[in-house]
């Protein structure tokens, strides 16, 4: 096969036999590729600074017949991100939201709003906008792009919109009002209305103004508990990422 040329996000790197690197990228035309670099932990010179997690790179690759394994043949670094690197929780954030990216690549259809609604995030990261936030904001994003959200409008039971405290329902991905609740139904996930209104402009908005929206404490706290429920209904399992949050202070323990 001929070499394949694409912009992409890496994703995460490890170390691979003696000399090489296994490389995970995002692409906005392949969606999540897993290519070898060969000789990169001994030669500097070819792939210099341009495998770190979070970089935005243009890359050249060639896909080999019945291997999962592809190859890099050239990286050249577009963008580090290197302001969200100095703080520990824009790169908690990243972290997340790069993870969560680079799990729900299947819908083909959504690869490159998936992509740049990333490297949207990284970027506003970056400039210093508030993590929670931001963190908040594009979890809501991915999960949506992800095939989720579109039912967060309106109570599932009574059809009407929310107009006070509500509940979600993670399983089916559905609000439920207060006056519609189940009595003891212990998967449903407490929402405040402002939380519900902040999901829905998040869900709504383009993704270069969500940069504007601002999730107070309790907001983040309930945004964050919930979309772990929706990521471990979707993945199976939690974001690894996750846990530098819990031991960073942010998102620990709840959902
Ligand atoms: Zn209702």
């Amino acid at each position: 096969m001929p070499p394949q040329k694409t912009t992409a996000i890496v994703i995460r790197t490890r170390d691979y036999g003696e000399a090489d690197r296994i490389v995970t990228v995002l692409s906005p035309e392949a969606g999540r590729l897993t290519l070898v670099a060969l000789n990169a932990r001994k030669s500097q010179r070819r792939f210099r600074n341009c495998l770190e997690p979070l970089s935005l790179v243009r890359l050249t690759y060639t896909e080999k017949p019945h291997r999962d394994l592809g190859r890099l043949d050239t990286c050249e670094l577009i963008e580090a991100h290197a302001d969200l690197r100095r703080n520990l929780h824009r790169l908690g954030a990243a972290a997340c939201l790069a993870e969560l990216a680079g799990e729900i690549i299947g819908a083909q259809d959504k690869l490159t709003d998936i992509f740049r609604a990333l490297e949207t995030a990284l970027s506003l990261l970056s400039q210093g906008v508030p993590p929670d936030s931001i963190l908040c904001s594009f979890l809501i994003r991915l999960l949506v792009l992800a095939g989720y959200g579109p039912r967060w409008q309106r109570c599932q039971v009574c059809g009407r919109p929310p107009s006070g405290a509500l509940w979600l329902n993670v399983n089916e991905g559905t609000v439920i009002c207060q006056s519609c609740r189940p009595s003891n139904d212990g998967r449903l996930y407490p929402l405040s209305f402002g939380t519900w209104k902040l999901m829905v402009l998040a869900q709504s908005l383009p993704p270069a103004k969500l940069s504007r929206l601002r999730f107070p404490a309790l907001a983040a706290r309930q945004t964050l508990a919930l979309a772990r429920g929706f990521i471990r209904q979707i993945l199976g399992r939690e974001l690894k990422s996750f846990e530098f949050l819990n031991k960073i202070g942010k998102g620990e323990g709840r959902g």
